[in-house]
């Protein structure tokens, strides 16, 4: 198709395995949020687990979720009903069958959660269950209000903790996946300052999101791309690398927090005020403020622009404030430290990089391209999202998910009865001397690039001007051999950034959160996956279709 895409380095380092700590364990979990956590529970107990994680173990997306849990619970709900949501919001591009056993398998994994110890709200006994955009049934399982990601990992952490074959490793850098014979046998980390092999029967990789690659965004420091970036580098398949999804409402007070504000604050019943007090949605969309994510974000956007202001406010003083002081202690804490009080004051929002769709793809086993590896969560594309996720959906894909690729790896290193054996595998390649570079200067410039150019809208100028900024960067840094966590971390963005930049410019079509201002049409011939082979674009089939299922 005429797209060059820049050579990668197999790997980021240098190394001979003569000359390098090792260490051998059944199961390598790369990422300890909830889908690397889940994936290490589900693995067998005569087996020893290892989960590696580059921070503390409470830096995670999974710790900063607010919202909730997807999933029917409500005897008045319907399986089919949130199949049928998450199909539509996914735009034509779900894999049927993933929709359907995720949402299926969900009610069992709340279950599980709670028996791990999970305290989700409840009013009379029952759980209270919320309503998020794009959810035709109040199908919502939250705690502590507003922080449900903190609560459920505070019990899956407490359940690791207390597994004796299993072990965490913090503050351990996974640089690569270590490949042998077409088939993944471990990692090489970044520890203490000094290279270590991981040699493992079974990976799994479960290393989250990329929105640290945009200017704006929700996600925490760790969320740089660099499972993405290592399962290219190891040419591993990935797909839907322009679906990026952003979050309509993220606090913005320049200089100060990035904070999410959750679509729950809209599913109470919040507006959105433009600088004048209009409230602009209806005008957007016949469901207002809780139309899905992509059309809340551009119409934000369009109305930003309209009123040559930087922002737009959410509003929640028409709302009793004694409730929403319970249901959001949260937000109002966060709030609160900028003076601004939510149960009367507007609250200053614009859209931030929230959630990456595309990733890793996986089969239904939650198996990748990779022999011996196994990829679970927003590292991944599952097809369950489509080109637009569902609100709260992806806490659930993360523990379907994590369970199957626990118990897929776990059963396949049972029938590896052998030891590891340790390869003599080597590597060298860089060959340039070291340039002095600000690092921090380069990680900035490219989040701005991404953030104006491949944002919430795009088009065909912006996007070539970048591909040719991005692959400049690329030629200078890429090169050059680094030593820091820093570093590496920009390598595997500038990595990810360009497989972004060009699955963007070769969709030419708006769909789900991808909108393209000069093709601003869905296109019936691009129903179909831009997927990756390393860094190589090629075409998946069109999937089939896919059934019509009624709704209330
Ligand atoms: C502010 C916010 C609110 C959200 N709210 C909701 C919500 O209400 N409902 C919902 O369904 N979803 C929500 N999401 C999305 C959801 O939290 C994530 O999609 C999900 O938690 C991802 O889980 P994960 O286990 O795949 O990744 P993460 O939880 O991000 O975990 C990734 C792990 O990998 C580690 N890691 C990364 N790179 C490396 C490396 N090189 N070496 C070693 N370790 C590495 C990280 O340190 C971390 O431990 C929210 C996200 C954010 C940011």
């Amino acid at each position: 198709m005429g797209w060059r895409l820049n050579l990668l380095p197999r790997y980021l380092v240098e190394f001979r395995s003569k000359r390098i700590i090792h260490r051998f364990t059944d199961v390598l979990v790369i990422g300890g949020g909830l889908a690397g956590l889940r994936a290490a529970l589900a693995c067998d107990s005569r087996l020893d687990v290892l989960v590696a994680t580059k921070d503390k173990i409470r830096q995670s997306n999974s710790n900063y979720a607010q919202g909730g849990i997807a999933t029917v619970i409500d005897p008045a709900d319907r399986l089919e009903w949130h199949i049928r949501d998450t199909l539509i919001a996914g735009a034509n591009l779900c894999d049927y069958d993933v929709v359907k056993m995720v949402v299926e398998k969900g009610p069992r994994c709340i279950h599980e959660l709670i028996e791990m110890g999970a305290q989700f709200d409840q009013a009379d006994g029952d759980l209270t269950l919320g309503r998020e955009g794009g959810h035709s049934h109040n199908r919502i399982i939250h705690a502590l209000g507003d922080a449900t990601g903190q609560e459920i990992m505070r019990a899956v952490i407490n359940r690791t903790k207390s597994a004796e074959n299993i072990s965490i490793l913090e503050d351990t850098f996974t640089i690569d996946l270590l490949t042998d014979e077409d088939s993944c046998c471990g990692a090489i980390v970044s520890r203490n300052q000094q290279l270590q092999m991981i040699w493992a029967k079974q990976t799994i990789l479960a290393t989250g999101g990329a929105g640290q690659v945009y200017r704006e965004t929700t996600n925490p420091p760790v969320a740089t791309a660099d499972g993405h970036a290592l399962a290219i580098r190891a040419g591993v398949t990935t797909r839907d690398m322009e679906f990026m999804q952003f979050h309509p409402t993220v606090l913005y007070i320049a200089g100060g927090s990035r904070s999410l504000i959750t679509e729950a604050v809209r599913g109470e019943g919040a507006f959105l005020i433009d600088r004048d007090g209009y409230r602009f949605m209806p005008g957007y969309d016949a469901r207002a403020e809780l139309a899905p994510r992509d059309i809340v974000s551009q119409a934000i956007v369009a109305q930003m622009e309209k009123t040559h202001h930087p922002n737009v406010y959410l509003d929640l003083s028409h709302l009793d404030s004694r409730h929403i002081r319970q249901r959001f202690p949260g937000i109002l804490k966060t709030c609160a430290e900028f003076g601004i009080d939510i149960t009367q004051d507007r609250i200053p929002v614009r859209p931030g990089a929230h959630y990456m769709i595309g990733g890793v793809v996986v089969d239904t086993q939650s198996r990748t391209s990779l022999q011996n590896l196994w990829a679970a969560g927003e590292v991944t594309s599952s097809g369950l999202h489509g080109a637009n996720r569902l609100a709260s959906n992806s806490l659930l894909e993360g523990l379907v998910y994590g369970v199957l690729a626990g118990e897929g790896a776990s059963a396949a290193a049972l029938e590896d009865p052998l030891p590891n054996v340790l390869r003599p595998l080597e590597y060298r390649h860089f060959r340039s001397t070291r340039l002095e570079l600000d690092l921090a200067d380069i990680r900035n410039s490219l989040k701005s690039l991404m953030w104006r150019a491949v944002g919430v809208r795009r088009n065909a100028g912006e996007l070539a001007a970048a591909a040719e900024t991005l692959v400049a960067w690329q030629r200078l840094f890429l090169t050059q051999p680094q030593w820091t966590q820093l570093g590496w971390e920009l390598q595997n963005m500038l990595t990810v950034s360009e497989l972004m930049i060009v699955a963007a410019q070769m969709r030419t079509e708006s769909r789900g959160v991808h909108f393209r201002q000069d093709f601003p049409e869905t296109a019936s011939e691009w129903r179909r996956f831009i997927c990756f082979r390393g860094n190589t674009p090629s075409l998946s089939p069109i999937l089939g279709e896919q059934p019509n299922l009624s709704v209330p």
